[in-house]
């Protein structure tokens, strides 16, 4: 049997024919297997969904409860079989509840990574390496250029900024889903005890996450404060706010942007930060690179990102290694819509 025999790449997604299921289809399909969360993983409109129940829930506060016909919680460790197919789930390490899916049949074991980082995160379980045959990697930062760093320092960097101008507001941009409460604790690990505020937009999740037993200190939504109150103080907010009317209501703000794409000046300049914060919810080049050999996959299959690269960094060492035009992964940085309610 061959790999493509269990799992089909198709531009929709890939696709198990012998399990009657996709994995992070980009279109309405009978059963779909959902990663994590992220809106260009979990589409609204399937049949059915198994997904961990972090994932299931965070869809529901998107799309609420009408998201898919029928849904199934699955806990890490915790396998299935569906049609002669074992299906396990394993920690990607990505955001709360994001998982790698393991696909077993005839001794073949393929992983499909979903997002994924390596490093630690207060806000999630941490990546599990899980050994395969194939491997299917993601590759938003494929770039020897991507090295995301300690983000401690770069928490250090926004506490210092918010020392040096105590009557300014600093507004750090940041994806609504993971990156924001990563940036929170971070804060409180770094000693930073104030209360944090919050764009309405990224009130139910975070919420959400505190309800799953993580830790975020006093949080106050922006809503109703006036705008002296606001001076000294750090929010967080979806990236696309930061150049809206609604940044208007803060006092001189320092913008800050949260994002692995912060490593690229150019990027930051344009979008007018003048604080970028190289934070990641993706592996880095090095990240990635070892993850692929500690898997000890002879087969990677790259998507969701710079493909080239990384299939060249394969064949040079040995691996056999292809791109999966898959159409519909997008940059989540780019592409926040909060948690689906349009609110300031
Ligand atoms: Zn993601
Ligand atoms: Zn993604």
């Amino acid at each position: 049997m061959r790999p493509e025999d269990i799992l089909a790449p198709t531009p929709s997604g890939v696709c198990c024919k012998p399990g009657a299921f996709h994995i992070d289809p980009t279109r309405p399909v009978k059963r779909a297997l959902v990663t994590h969360a992220h809106s260009d993983h979990a589409r609204a409109g399937h049949g059915a969904v198994l997904a961990t129940q972090e994932t299931l829930d965070l869809m529901r506060l998107r799309y609420g409860d009408g998201f898919a016909g029928a849904t199934q919680a699955i806990g890490y460790g915790e396998s299935v079989s569906l049609g002669g197919v074992k299906v396990t789930f394993h920690p990607a390490g990505h955001v709360l509840g994001s998982a790698q899916i393991a696909v077993e049949a005839n001794g073949l074991r393929i992983v499909a990574s979903g997002d994924y980082k390596n490093v630690p995160d207060p806000t999630c379980t941490p990546f599990e390496l899980v050994p395969c045959d194939v491997f299917i990697t993601e590759a938003t930062f494929a770039l020897p250029v991507f090295r995301h760093g300690n983000p401690d320092e770069q928490i250090a960097k926004l506490l210092h900024s918010v020392g040096v101008f105590p009557e300014r507001a600093h507004l750090v941009g940041a994806y609504s889903l993971g990156k924001a409460q990563r940036v929170i604790a971070l804060l409180r690990k770094a000693g930073y005890v104030a209360p944090i505020y919050l764009h309405g937009a990224m009130e139910r999740i975070t919420r959400y996450y505190e309800s799953r037993g993580i830790a975020l200190g006093e949080l106050r939504l922006v809503r109703g404060e006036k705008k002296p109150q606001l001076a000294g103080t750090v929010t967080l907010c979806p990236p696309s706010a930061l150049n809206e009317i609604w940044a208007r209501r803060f006092p001189e703000p320092v913008t800050a942007f949260a994002s692995g794409w912060m490593r690229v000046r150019a990027r930051a300049r344009q979008q007018g930060v003048v604080l970028p914060l190289v934070i990641s919810d993706h592996a880095d080049w090095n990240g990635l690179t070892a993850t692929i050999a500690a898997t000890g996959a002879g087969d990677v299959w790259v998507t969701h990102g710079q493909e080239d690269a990384l299939v060249h960094w394969c064949a040079s060492h040995g691996l056999q290694a292809r791109p999966l035009d898959i159409v519909g992964y997008g940059d989540e940085d780019e592409t926040d819509e909060g948690d689906g309610e349009a609110q300031a």
